[in-house]
């Protein structure tokens, strides 16, 4: 640092004009020069600092020496080159470039390049339901509104809980219409201990029953699997809600009421139910339940096939030889003292007919811009 103020011998006009103009021009050569950000440091400092800089020199010895007269005029010359300097200084800031050991880069190219907070973001998603999981939430929070809780289970489930104890005994042919995958090399297992991928969601109907003594209200949402050919209404997995209520005195009555309470609550209070007699090895009597058709308001349309009807679930009252596996655990099970139904439904099939939706392989294929259309 070059801090060499030489006396001042003359104090008139020109004389202080002289140097004050010498040390200005020297000011701005150096500011001119300075290329990377610690010159920039030093140049403040070697005239701004308050030890040994330029102008607390000046000030000190040229101020002292000079004589009372020539006090203003050297004063203000000397305001004069300390706003040149610190106007230098700000414009080495705010302009400067770096040429180092680090690279460089020039403070006018950063304030290009720097992020324009004005401008609109980019966009991010957020995440939503599935339709399906829009449809099982929905079908789920009608009955917890009736005060049902929701169960779960495994999805691999044992031969016992999934087909013995639901009364379809081995060897038994309504196990033909849920044939499913079964894990391998099982062989050596008693049947009712083997594993196999539940094909519905039943097994937790039992598992509930063996926990807890009735009363029970239960949903029981979930994934199913069954070995099914995929066409434009079947999928090897889909989606159940089932659903089980017990306790004494619980009447057919019950059932048809609880049911069509639903499914006015699902598809409007327009819509009518009937029940037909049908077959489940786990209910007795059975029922199938057909709500009038939502598209046609009954009058008959393509989608009913003209009979204002659309079959839309199964139902039924609890068969006694399901409560009696339940008993073996729950001795409460006794189909004299209680009584129970339970149903069950698609949700695809459901969350098809809400939507208009004609191929169930959509839901499950990702496609963006049809699960776009549910947000
Ligand atoms: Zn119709």
């Amino acid at each position: 640092m070059n801090i060499e103020i030489p006396n001042l011998t003359a104090f008139d006009e020109a004389a202080l004009d002289q140097a004050f103009a010498q040390l200005e021009r020297q000011a701005r050569d150096e500011a001119a020069a300075l290329d990377y950000w610690a010159a920039v440091e030093a140049f403040r400092l070697e005239w701004l600092g308050q030890k040994q800089g330029r102008l607390k020199e000046i000030s000190g010895r040229w101020l002292k020496a000079a004589p009372a007269e020539a006090k203003k005029a050297l004063g203000m010359r000397f305001n004069a080159l300390k706003a040149v300097v610190e106007g230098l200084l700000d414009e080495a800031l705010r302009t400067g470039q770096y040429k180092g050991q680090y690279g460089s880069w020039d403070v006018r190219a950063l304030k290009a390049e720097a992020i324009d907070i004005t401008l609109p973001g980019s966009q991010r998603l957020a995440g939503a339901e599935h339709p399906i999981t829009k449809t099982l939430n929905e079908i789920t929070s009608v009955f917890a509104a009736l005060g049902y809780s929701v169960g779960v289970g495994p999805e691999v489930e044992t031969d016992y809980y999934n087909f013995e104890s639901m009364n379809f005994p081995p060897g038994h042919p309504a196990r033909d219409t849920q044939d499913t995958l079964v894990v391998a090399n099982q062989d050596r297992r008693p049947q009712r201990d083997r594993l196999l991928l539940r094909t519905h969601t039943s097994p937790v109907q039992m598992r509930t029953m063996e926990l807890q003594a009735p009363p029970v209200r239960i949903v029981i949402p979930g994934k199913v699997h069954r070995n099914d050919a995929a066409d434009a209404t079947h999928s090897p997995i889909f989606h159940q809600v089932e659903g089980l209520c017990v306790d004494t005195n619980i009447t057919f009555s019950d059932l048809k009421g609880t049911l069509d309470y639903a499914m006015k609550a699902l598809f409007g209070s327009a819509v009518k139910t009937r029940f037909f007699p049908s077959f489940f090895p786990f209910t007795e009597p059975s029922a199938d339940v057909q709500i009038s058709c939502i598209f046609c308001g009954g009058k008959g349309c393509r989608k009913c096939k003209n009979s204002g009807w659309i079959e839309l679930l199964g139902c039924g009252m609890v068969d006694p030889a399901v409560f009696a596996f339940a008993a073996e655990k729950q001795p409460a099970y006794d189909p004299k003292k209680i009584s129970g139904f339970a149903f069950g439904m698609g949700v695809e099939r459901i969350a098809m007919m809400k939507y208009g939706v004609s191929e169930i392989g959509q839901f499950y294929a990702g496609d963006m811009r049809f699960l776009g259309q549910f947000v």
